[in-house]
């Protein structure tokens, strides 16, 4: 069995070996066990379920929201010699009845649906009469209401398997799972004694990087001309902001195309595959785009604006890098970000309908406490790895190598005992009912006159020009570290003043340090990852040349024939035959077959001009 899997594997998708719990989660669903698996972005979700559904006698239904990654995955399927089709809404109603006879003749071993078509009368009149042995449903915490996704056409799925003759095996799919959404994606699927699998949600080949820009368009073109022949994604906040980037990016000769929900559909379907297709280097977006892009060779997603979440940011940002190639995610914070956010947070309750009302303050409340994590992300001086991890519940090391804190050379200053004592004056001044605002704080500990805080006859205070040495800004920066990292919390209103936080008597009793995030020094270079330098960049191009030819003539995006990182392979191990070609990272019997040919050329005479 276990021979049989991996020669499968091999086979059909060029693969050695599996990534880590792709093996347990094959195993699980090929043993009749209903599966939930939780596994990150680019994490290698497809072939968990396309390896059983290859290996099982019956017809394997996948449920997909989203029509284009349904039709990147048959195409890329059928490129692989698998049996694959998809029924939706862009076939003619001739198409789809056509299709559905060949299924019933068992034409098709996977077949992709979206949610909704499960409560077709046609559609389940032929689910009822197939042999459907696996159910997988695909990003699964579109299921939950507490997930940050939920489209009640998934509840379709619970019913849908009660009309059918036998119940075939289920399996659930998602990247980003709470404990809470699992629970419901478990429930609402009514899963039997599922396995759940987590796997790690650590992915090495993504650098992560915040930077705190005042010209946040100015840092944009600059981290473009860092990688100037990659694709990527750019998320803003707002469509306006979008609109005015992408028009910014091809006034400064960039390919950029855009994407929102302001656009029209067909709009946004064209400047999608354009995107897919390569026909335009950089995708400029708001979150609504994205799900369902499964494009293996994104080298960079930047995000022009903090995300409202740390699950967001990771799945946004998880979309690069997917073929496992070295890839850059970088963060471009201001502090108006915050705002902006808190002002989403409290517009979106028009939007939970069907919520009672302290349901909806208490996701206000949990949306509060994870933009606070957020920015903490961006703001604090540690690992930026460990902290996304963390936040998923995962233990990392204190230093990754990897993020723009680890490898800024400058190590965290200790604002500890600052920190105190700043926190000891709003404290002393609490005592009195009294609060201030920051600057009004800043100005009690460096002992600084002011008329306008006469009245408190503030020499009085024990705090009174404590720390009259330090200088004001250094002040603040503690102000805003105590503030992000959670030890005071600000007030609304046009006055805001400081309070404590249930977390600020961990600072006085010496559990908790308070460290400061090392300044950027103007004009100097900070350490950036590694280019890759591993393999002959003419070499590569003229494989990728070859690539885009095979693409267009038959009309796929360049991925479906090799990703890059197949590719890459091909580069380091230089194959001189067709046998050797299929020990190429990703290069089946059938692509071996198709493909080999063209490439083994270029590869033959690449080498030679370098004789
Ligand atoms: P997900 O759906 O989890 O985001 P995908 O299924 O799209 O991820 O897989 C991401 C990429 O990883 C794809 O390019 C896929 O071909 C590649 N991949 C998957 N499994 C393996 C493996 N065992 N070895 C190498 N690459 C893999
Ligand atoms: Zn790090």
């Amino acid at each position: 069995m276990a021979d049989e899997l991996r020669q499968a594997l091999k086979d059909y998708f060029g693969y050695d070996e599996f990534r880590p719990g792709q093996e347990h989660i094959v195993r699980s669903i090929l043993s009749g066990r209903d599966t939930l698996a939780v596994m990150p972005t680019g994490g290698g979700k497809s072939i968990c379920y396309q390896l059983p559904a290859l290996m099982a006698d019956g017809i394997t239904l996948v449920i997909s929201p989203l029509i284009s990654l349904m039709q990147d995955q048959v195409r890329s399927l059928i490129q692989s010699g698998v049996k694959a089709a998809y029924l939706n809404s862009t076939l003619t109603p001739n198409q789809q009845r056509l299709a559905l006879e060949r299924a019933s003749q068992g034409a098709y071993q996977i077949i992709y649906v979206a949610p909704e078509r499960l409560s077709l009368p046609a559609f389940r009149r032929f689910a009822q009469s197939a042999p459907i042995v696996l159910v997988t449903v695909d990003e699964a915490h579109c299921i939950s209401q507490w997930g940050h996704d939920f489209r009640p056409s998934y509840l379709e799925v619970a019913d849908f398997l009660h009309v059918l003759p036998r119940r075939p095996v289920v399996a659930a799919f998602t990247a980003t799972a709470t404990k809470a959404v699992r629970e419901d994606i478990v429930r609402s699927l009514e899963l039997r004694k599922p396995e759940i699998s987590i796997s790690g949600f650590d992915r090495p080949n993504l650098y992560f990087e915040v930077q705190e820009p005042r010209d946040r368009d100015g840092a944009v073109l600059e981290l473009l001309s860092r990688f100037p022949d990659r694709s990527g994604i750019i998320y803003c906040l707002t469509r306006k902001k979008v609109e005015e980037l992408c028009d910014k990016l091809n006034a400064n000769g960039i390919e950029a195309t855009r994407y929102h929900a302001g656009l029209s559909s067909q709009e946004r379907q064209e400047n999608q595959e354009d995107f897919l297709y390569d026909r335009y280097r950089v995708m400029v977006a708001t979150n609504a785009f994205g799900m369902g892009i499964d494009k293996p060779n994104v080298g960079f997603v930047i995000h022009c604006g903090m995300p409202g979440n740390p699950e967001s940011y990771y799945q946004e940002a998880g979309r690069a890098g997917r073929d496992g190639s070295p890839s850059q995610c970088i963060l471009l914070f201001q502090r108006r970000d915050i705002l902006t956010n808190r002002y989403f947070i409290d517009q979106s309750e028009g939007e939970q309908n069907g919520l009672t009302r302290s349901q909806v303050l208490n996701q206000k409340q949990a949306d509060l406490r994870r933009l606070q994590q957020m920015t903490s992300y961006c703001t604090a001086p540690g690992c930026l790895r460990k902290m996304l991890l963390g936040y998923f519940g995962e233990k990392a090391p204190d230093h990754c190598g990897n993020c723009s804190n680890c490898l800024s050379g400058q190590p965290p200053e200790d604002g500890t005992g600052l920190a105190k004592d700043f926190i000891l004056c709003v404290a002393m001044l609490a005592r009195e009912g009294r609060a201030f605002g920051a600057g009004a704080i800043i100005d009690i500990l460096t002992g600084t006159e002011r008329g306008s805080l006469a009245w408190l006859n503030p020499h009085r205070l024990d705090c009174w020009g404590k720390r009259s040495g330090v200088s004001p800004v250094k002040l603040k920066r503690v102000a805003a570290a105590l503030l992000d990292q959670g030890y005071l919390r600000q007030t609304d209103g046009d006055r805001p003043v400081l309070e404590l936080t249930a977390k600020a008597p961990s600072l006085i009793s010496g559990k908790a340090h308070l460290l400061l995030k090392a300044q950027r020094k103007r004009n100097t270079e900070q350490k950036s990852p590694a280019p890759d330098r591993s393999v002959d960049s003419e070499l590569l191009s003229a494989l990728k040349k070859v690539r885009s030819d095979l693409a267009r003539k038959e009309g796929v995006p360049a991925f479906i024939i090799f990703s890059d990182a197949s590719l890459r392979d091909m580069c380091q191990r230089l194959p001189r035959s067709e046998a050797e070609f299929l020990a190429v990272k990703g290069v089946g019997n059938l692509k071996a077959k198709k493909y080999s040919k063209p490439f083994l050329i270029a590869l033959a005479s690449g080498q030679k001009n370098h004789e």
